[in-house]
């Protein structure tokens, strides 16, 4: 689906993924694993494109709901993939990935071995301040550590991994239970506040398609008013 002209997001694969189809494609996040011949069906077919045309996979960051079809495309199209520093340690299996307190821990657990991915490592390492493919990166750690955003100027879009959500017209917060810190996820947020975008593209949830960053302010002052009583 066409969200704006040259951004596409391929949905049904758990966490959405996000084509942008410039001179080259870039796709943000990959999904669950086993769905990569979902996406190159929507490369061939829907923008009439070669796979080898994919050039860069950015990872929002390091769940399995995001990164679970990388490799594949890599060996597939030739596309390099990049991730923030901190959870590229976890995608490359050099670093064990912290599981969120509370109620989730067992489940993690439990489906353990299923909800495991091929550790690999990636092409690109990027931070704040770095920009890739036009993509001008945020880092925005409190889901996970390595959680990024990336802002395109271009089309006043930002794609803003697990951060944020936006569910029955509102913009939320990361869900509590798979993040690793709320706190650190929030203020996160908060740079966000200088930050001009129309339209906000998360990995779960429905598009923000206008006044995005009008939704976020809103969200930033409800997250204050909540500090502020407590
Ligand atoms: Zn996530």
């Amino acid at each position: 689906m066409e969200i704006v002209p040259g951004i596409h997001m391929i949905e049904g694969i758990i966490a959405h993924c996000y084509l942008v189809d410039d001179a080259e494609l870039v796709l943000i996040d990959t999904g669950m694993p086993h769905k990569t011949k979902k996406i190159i069906r929507y490369i061939t077919d829907e923008l009439q494109r070669s796979p080898s045309d994919l050039k860069t996979i950015i990872l929002t960051h390091c769940d399995i709901d995001h990164i679970g079809n990388a490799l594949e495309l890599r060996s597939l199209t030739g596309a390099k993939i990049a991730a923030h520093p901190y959870d590229a340690e976890i995608i490359a299996g050099k670093k064990m990935r912290k599981t969120p307190k509370g109620g989730m821990k067992i489940l993690f657990k439990l489906l353990g071995s299923f909800l495991q991915v091929k550790p690999f490592p990636v092409d690109r390492l990027i931070n704040e301040g770095d920009t890739l493919s036009g993509l001008a990166v945020l880092h925005m750690p409190g889901h996970t550590s390595g959680s990024i955003a990336l802002y395109d100027s271009k089309r006043n879009v930002l794609f803003i991994g697990d951060t944020l959500g936006f569910r029955d017209g509102v913009v939320q917060g990361p869900s509590k239970n798979v993040t690793l810190d709320m706190e650190q996820a929030n203020q996160s947020v908060e740079k966000l506040k200088d930050l001009n975008f129309t339209v906000m593209l998360s990995g779960h949830g429905a598009p923000v398609r206008s006044d995005a960053s009008a939704k976020v302010q809103e969200y930033i002052a409800q997250i204050k008013n909540r500090k502020a009583t407590r």
